[in-house]
């Protein structure tokens, strides 16, 4: 059933829209949405071209609200989340200029209750209670790994010794999918097991990010979970793997602004977020090259990306009118790839 109800989908990409709201503390509200509509339509308009001339509309598989709830969002993630189960690798990215709300919709904000958990952990939780559910002959083993790319470098969030060791990508193709194999693996065996991993790659992160200022922003997150499946009966071996990405801002850099190392990372982030959107256009229009090499973003999702596996895009947005023009161009991403 759920093999159709996948199958049903026009290509293996879905693409969602989320708003965020505006900020408890915000006075001036200009939104640029003019409408969302049921049928996934969204018109957004120019704030300094009142009237039809400055609306332009777009299309998405769905879109979410300022209201929408972390738990409506994943009702709709879910059904990708629990298929990794039976053996589908699924891509879940969160794009975005920086404050778009990428890391509430994956993580959930800081010091977040269970209410406001994000994509990452209602999914970690979820694969982790289906493993233990099942019924059939099959036993399941679940384990994490979270690396960030950072400057084209990969690095390990959950090494044993807490500071972020580099980490190589594997070229040769592996049953289990595993790009990154350097990566320390974790095995979870309880929902507490995945707060405790999830907090201390953040903590990682984090502390990068004050050595780097903000640095958060301007690295891609990758958490990858892998279910391994063994039927006891028969002995066949089922490998799935979901890959939770943050990714980092997609806003533009004014080149005349800045040098130097913020230079460098601006074009490494430009070059890997359009690298991702070459491999994704390719595999949509289904074309017979695929430009995997050209980022450590795309060679690490590779396995994931293609094939029979699955890809959702949360596409998020700033409502503000000041962020028109990033919210025209991460519109013009997401039209690109859908
Ligand atoms: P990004 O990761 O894209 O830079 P954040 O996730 O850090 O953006 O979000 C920016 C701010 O907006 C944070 O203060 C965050 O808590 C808030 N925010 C984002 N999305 C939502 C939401 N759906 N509901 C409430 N607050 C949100
Ligand atoms: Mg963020």
């Amino acid at each position: 059933k759920l093999f159709s109800e996948l199958q049903d989908l026009k290509g293996n990409i879905r693409v969602y829209c989320r708003i965020r709201p505006f900020l408890p503390g915000q006075t001036e509200k200009l939104s640029t949405i003019e409408n969302i509509s049921e049928n996934g339509q969204l018109v957004i308009a120019n704030p300094s071209k009142p009237g039809k001339d400055g609306q332009r509309s777009f299309k998405f598989n769905k879109i979410f609200g300022p209201d929408a709830t972390q738990g409506e969002v994943f009702a709709d993630i879910q059904p990708f989340v629990k298929s990794v189960v039976d053996g589908y690798n699924v891509c879940i990215f969160a794009y975005g200029q920086t404050g778009s709300g990428k890391t509430y919709t994956m993580t959930g904000p800081t010091g977040a209750t269970e209410e406001e958990w994000g994509v990452n952990y209602l999914a970690l939780n979820h694969l982790f209670k289906v493993s233990q559910d099942r019924k059939c002959n099959t036993v399941y083993e679940v384990a994490v790994q979270m690396v960030e790319i950072y400057n084209e470098q990969v690095r390990d969030l959950l090494s044993s010794d807490g500071s972020p060791k580099r980490v190589g990508i594997t070229t040769i193709s592996q049953p289990n999918g595993l790009a990154v194999p350097e990566a320390c693996m974790h095995p979870v065996i309880s929902t507490s097991d995945v707060l405790d991993l999830m907090d201390i790659g953040f903590k990682n992160r984090a502390v990068s990010a004050t050595a780097l200022n903000a640095r958060s922003s301007r690295s891609h997150s990758i958490v990858t979970v892998h279910v391994r499946g063994r039927n006891v009966k028969t002995g066949t071996v089922l490998y799935g793997n979901l890959h939770l990405i943050d990714l980092a801002g997609s806003e533009r850099v004014d080149r005349s602004e800045v040098t130097g190392h913020r230079l460098r990372e601006a074009q490494h982030i430009n070059k890997s977020l359009s690298s991702l959107g070459d491999v994704i256009f390719a595999l949509a229009k289904k074309s017979p090259h695929v430009p995997y090499r050209n980022s450590k973003l795309t060679q690490v999702l590779q396995s994931s990306l293609g094939g029979q596996a699955k890809t959702i895009m949360l596409v998020q947005l700033n409502p503000d009118a000041t962020s028109f023009s990033e919210s025209m161009s991460t519109l013009k991403f997401a039209e690109r790839v859908s």
